[in-house]
């Protein structure tokens, strides 16, 4: 680990990643008065358009590593496929308080479920496949539905596809093949999904953001409403298992765990070295946002006590949303629409978000339907 360095403002942060998580990080941090360097191959990409400057390279590229490692006086990313070799060199100057090993375990969803059960998390059942005789075997044991993943690179619901019965063998077969290191996961019949967010200081303080209840569109985040309908025994182990998981990996900044929730029991399906979609609600409905605690943290400052000031729901603007989006803008008052400044509009891919709160859930149900209503 990395001593804690107190980084202060107007001194210059450094982010891997030039989309919409790194546009929202350094909006907070020149909130604050931080200075901010972009790496992303895209120019004019949604953080460089807030950012002082931008490095315009690929994102393992060492030289334009080197560079940004000199510009900043911190760096952090905005996701966990970081190049493994680009964060262990920046961690060597001093520079990544985040550090490389929960980018190593996060990008690789074997370490990833492997560590959650070393610390005796409840995952669901697994097992790693490498081709596709290994595959074959793994389904004999295996009670279906079930699901395959790619070990490395899937999001968005990339990168896996539902077996619904043994006659899915063949196309599960083909698909461990031709991607080489696989998971296949027991499916949960999950009463819902929830995340929770939280921060954690480089000497360990640790604040949580309300736990989070997400509804999914063909595997994209569509809805999250806070706070999640669960009971208090489902927030304990909620909690719980994030503060395990949070010491065992001596994470730094805003974190997020995604789980299922079956009657009393919780699933632990994935992590993310960052901050998330579900936890966008947090700029409107708390007094310190995701962002703004990702950036304290990765700073050396201590963390904000959280203060949850209203039910929120966010609702995500897709590009097949745009035009709604912009035609109910002028009725919408009531509403904190966060647009990323995307060039191109293609369906499915993620272009804003709204935030709706309001003093109960009603109040903001009735709201998402006024949004929603007119579609
Ligand atoms: P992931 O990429 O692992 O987050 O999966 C995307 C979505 O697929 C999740 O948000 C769930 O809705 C669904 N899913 C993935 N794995 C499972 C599982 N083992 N059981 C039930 N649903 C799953």
């Amino acid at each position: 680990m990395q001593e804690n360095r107190t980084i202060l403002p107007p001194k210059t942060i450094g982010i891997i990643g030039g989309g919409q998580l790194g546009r929202m990080m350094a909006i907070a941090a020149r909130y604050m008065g931080y200075k901010i360097v972009v790496l992303d191959p895209t120019p004019n990409c949604p953080t460089a358009q807030v950012a002082d400057e931008q490095i315009i390279a690929a994102y393992d590229d060492m030289q334009a590593i080197k560079k940004l490692t000199e510009m900043s006086d911190v760096i952090t990313y905005e996701f966990e496929n970081v190049d493994l070799k680009a964060a262990k060199y920046i961690e060597e100057q001093g520079k990544l308080p985040q550090g490389a090993f929960a980018l190593e375990i996060t990008q690789n969803r074997e370490k990833e479920k492997q560590l959650m059960k070393e610390a005796g998390l409840p995952v669901p059942a697994f097992s790693i496949v490498t081709n596709g005789e290994e595959c074959k075997r793994a389904l004999e044991n295996t009670t279906f539905p079930c699901v395959i993943k790619t070990c490395r690179g899937g999001y968005d619901g990339k990168g896996q596809i539902k077996l619904s019965a043994k006659s899915d063998g063949t196309e599960a077969m083909e698909f461990a093949e031709k991607n080489e290191h696989c998971i296949i996961e027991q499916w949960v019949p999950f009463d819902k999904e929830i995340s929770v967010v939280f921060s954690r200081t480089q000497d360990g303080g640790l604040e949580f953001f309300p736990i989070a209840e997400n509804t999914h569109k063909d595997h994209i985040l569509y809805e999250t409403v806070v706070p999640a309908s669960i009971n208090n025994q489902v927030e304990m182990k909620v909690v719980q298992a994030a503060t395990i998981l949070a010491e065992r990996m001596q994470i730094v900044g805003t974190f997020a765990i995604e789980m299922f929730v079956k009657g009393d029991e919780i699933f632990l399906n994935e992590m993310a070295p960052r901050p998330h979609n579900s936890g966008h609600y947090t700029i409107e409905a708390c007094n310190i946002s995701q962002f703004g605690q990702h950036i304290r943290a990765i700073c050396g400052l201590p963390l904000t006590p959280i203060k949850f000031l209203q039910p929120a729901t966010m609702v995500n603007i897709l590009g097949e949303d745009m035009e709604h989006v912009l035609n109910m803008m002028p009725a919408l008052g009531n509403a904190s629409i966060h647009l990323y400044g995307k060039d191109g509009i293609k369906p499915k891919r993620k272009m804003g978000h709204i935030t709706f709160i309001a003093e109960t859930i009603e109040e903001v149900n009735k709201l998402v339907s006024t949004y929603e209503g007119e579609e």
